[in-house]
C-alpha cells in the first residue's frame, strides 16, 4: 500500500482500504464458489446473501421500518432526477424544489423536460450558491420538495432538513449517504449515486418508504418505474452486482468501525474542523461556503490568486496529497473527505496547508 496517495478526489473518491484488501482477498473466488463476484449467477445463492446482506445493513444502519424498500438502479443520480418527477408527478401534481447549486438545478431540469409543473421555493443563487437556505415555505398540496442534502461542487450541506410538515422530502445524499444519522421520518425517497460514500459508479441507492411509493404513476416504462426494483428485489434484470457487493462491504466496514452513524458523525466533524480551523486561522486560504452552511463532506477554498491554487494543488500531488482541484465549473480547491478519506490524510493535507502557507503566504 506504499504507492496508494492521500485521495481527496469528489468522485468516484477513496474507498476504505480495508474493503479494498477485502475485494483483493477474495477476486478469483468469491465465497468458495471458483468464480469471482463478476462471473455468477446473480439469481445464485451466494450473490442473493450479498443483495440482502447489502440492504439488511441499510436497514440497521438507518433504522429503517420493515416496510421501507432498499433499491438498486443503473444510470447514477443523474437518471433519479428524471425518475423521481416521472414516478410521483400526474398531471394535476406539483412539487417544489430548493435549488442549491449545480445538481439541484439539473434535477429542476429533468423535471421540466418532462413538462412536469413545478415551484423552485428557494434558491441560494443570489449569493454564489454559498449557503442553504434554512427556512423555507411550501406550495399547498406538493406531492413532495426535493432538496440536494450536500452540494457537491459549492461545499454546502444542509446541517437540519427544512420543516416541509406533511410533505415529504425527496433528497440527492449523493455526496453525504451515511455520514451521520438521518431524521428518516422527513423523506419519501433518498437517492444517492455510489460513487463518493457508498462504492464504485454504476450503481444508484434508492430508499423509499412504503406509503410514497404507493403513490407512484402506473404505466411507465418498465425500467423507469420504481414499483418494478421493489416487486423485483432489485433483480427484474440483472442487477450492479459488482457494485452492490462493494457497497455491502462499505457498509460492513462501517458497522466495525465506527458502530453507529452518530459515530461516524462525530469523526466526520472532527476531520472537518481540522481543515476549517487550518482555513479560518489563516489570512491566505478562503473558505467559498458561508459559515453556518459549510459541508463536512467537501471543503471548497480559495487561494489568493488561481497561479497559487494550480501551485498548491500541483504541489500537494507531489506530496502525495491528490484530488484538491475544485470543479471544473468553479475552479479553486475543494478537499472531498468523505466516511472512507482517514484522518491521517486530513492531518496530512492540514500540515501541508499550513507549510505551503508560510512558504508563499
Ligand atoms: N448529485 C450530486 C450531489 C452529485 O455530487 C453528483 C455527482 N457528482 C450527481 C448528483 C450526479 O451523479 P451521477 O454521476 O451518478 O449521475
Amino acid at each position: 500500500t506504499a504507492h496508494r496517495i492521500h485521495n481527496f478526489n469528489a468522485g468516484p473518491s477513496a474507498l476504505p482500504l480495508p474493503v479494498l484488501e477485502k475485494i483483493q482477498a477474495s477476486f478469483l473466488n468469491f465465497n468458495d464458489s471458483g468464480m469471482s463476484i463478476t462471473e455468477i449467477s446473480h439469481r445464485s445463492a451466494k450473490f442473493d446473501a450479498v443483495l440482502n446482506g447489502a440492504i439488511d445493513r441499510v436497514r440497521r444502519l438507518l433504522s429503517l421500518n420493515s416496510d421501507d424498500h432498499v433499491l438498486f438502479i443503473q444510470g447514477g443520480a443523474s437518471l433519479q432526477f428524471a425518475m423521481v418527477p416521472m414516478n410521483f408527478l400526474g398531471p394535476n401534481d406539483t412539487a417544489d424544489y430548493i435549488n442549491t447549486g449545480t445538481w439541484s438545478a439539473k434535477a429542476i431540469k429533468e423535471a421540466r423536460i418532462q413538462g412536469k409543473t413545478i415551484q423552485v421555493i428557494a434558491s441560494s443563487e443570489d449569493q454564489n450558491f454559498s449557503y442553504v437556505p434554512k427556512t423555507i415555505s411550501c406550495t399547498p398540496g406538493a406531492r413532495y420538495v426535493h432538496v440536494t442534502s450536500n452540494n457537491t461542487i459549492k461545499g454546502t450541506q444542509f446541517d437540519q432538513f427544512p420543516e416541509t410538515f406533511e410533505i415529504p422530502l425527496v433528497a440527492d445524499m449523493s455526496s453525504d449517504i451515511f455520514s451521520r444519522p438521518l431524521p428518516m421520518e422527513k423523506f419519501g425517497l433518498i437517492y444517492t449515486g455510489a460513487q463518493k460514500n457508498l462504492g464504485p459508479s454504476g450503481v444508484c441507492m434508492v430508499i423509499v418508504k412504503e406509503a410514497f411509493l404507493e403513490t407512484a404513476e402506473q404505466h411507465l416504462p418498465t425500467m423507469l418505474a420504481y414499483k418494478t426494483f421493489a416487486a423485483h428485489n432489485s433483480m427484474y434484470n440483472t442487477p450492479p452486482c459488482f457494485g452492490i457487493y462493494t457497497i455491502d462491504l462499505v457498509l460492513e466496514w462501517i458497522q466495525e468501525t465506527f458502530g453507529t452513524l452518530e459515530r461516524m458523525a462525530e469523526h466526520n466533524q472532527r476531520k472537518a474542523r481540522m481543515l476549517y480551523d487550518v482555513i479560518d486561522g489563516s489570512g491566505f486560504y478562503q473558505a467559498t461556503a458561508q459559515k453556518n452552511s459549510r459541508s463536512l463532506m467537501n471543503v471548497t477554498f480559495r487561494l489568493p490568486t488561481e497561479d497559487l491554487e494550480d501551485r498548491f494543488v500541483a504541489e500537494a500531488l507531489e506530496n502525495g496529497l491528490g484530488g484538491l482541484k475544485g470543479h471544473r465549473s468553479v475552479g479553486g480547491c475543494r478537499a472531498s473527505i468523505y466516511n472512507a478519506v482517514p484522518m491521517e490524510s486530513v492531518a496530512a493535507l492540514a500540515a501541508f496547508m499550513e507549510r505551503f502557507e508560510q512558504e508563499k503566504g
